[in-house]
């Protein structure tokens, strides 16, 4: 019975469709598991997106620090004008600090990468805004909690 098979033509055939099959079934799981990782991307960064947005702590105190000493304190909820500030460095450098209501940034330095600048108001206690050259960093700690418990929400 099986030789008889084997030695038909027909079943040659579908013997090659198979393995055909086969390898286009092969084929479609990967393109499954490209889309379900895809999907899956694409949820994680809405979620992530969804979270960062959902952690928004109503602005607190922002904490501006120079050398690691607290230079100063801002209550930006009691913001009621934008106004500026220069903060100079020991090496001469400065700093234009902008606080807002709700919001702290540097909008203006003279270091060399002006990654400080780039970073833009600093409106959470999600991460905080340096400017490494002239060692000085801003930092929101959320209404009624201290820093670090605005990290672990
Ligand atoms: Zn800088």
């Amino acid at each position: 019975m099986h030789i008889m098979k084997a030695q038909n033509p027909r079943g040659i055939r579908n013997l090659s469709f198979q393995a055909y099959a086969r390898s286009t079934n092969k084929k479609k799981p990967g393109m499954l598991l490209l889309t379900a990782l895809t999907l899956l991307l694409l949820g994680i960064s809405l979620a992530a997106l969804f979270f960062q947005n959902s952690r928004k702590a109503p602005a607190g105190t922002a904490c501006v620090y120079q050398d690691g000493k607290l230079l100063c304190e801002i209550d930006l909820s009691a913001v009621k004008e934008p106004y500026t500030f220069v903060v100079t460095s020991r090496d001469g450098g400065h700093n234009t600090i902008r606080v807002e209501r709700g919001a702290i940034g540097i909008v203006d330095a003279d270091c060399p990468d002006k990654l400080c600048q780039k970073m833009g108001m600093l409106k959470t206690s999600a991460y905080p805004v340096s400017c490494l050259p002239h060692k000085l960093l801003i930092k929101i700690s959320a209404a009624g909690g201290s820093g670090l418990d605005a990290v672990a929400q």
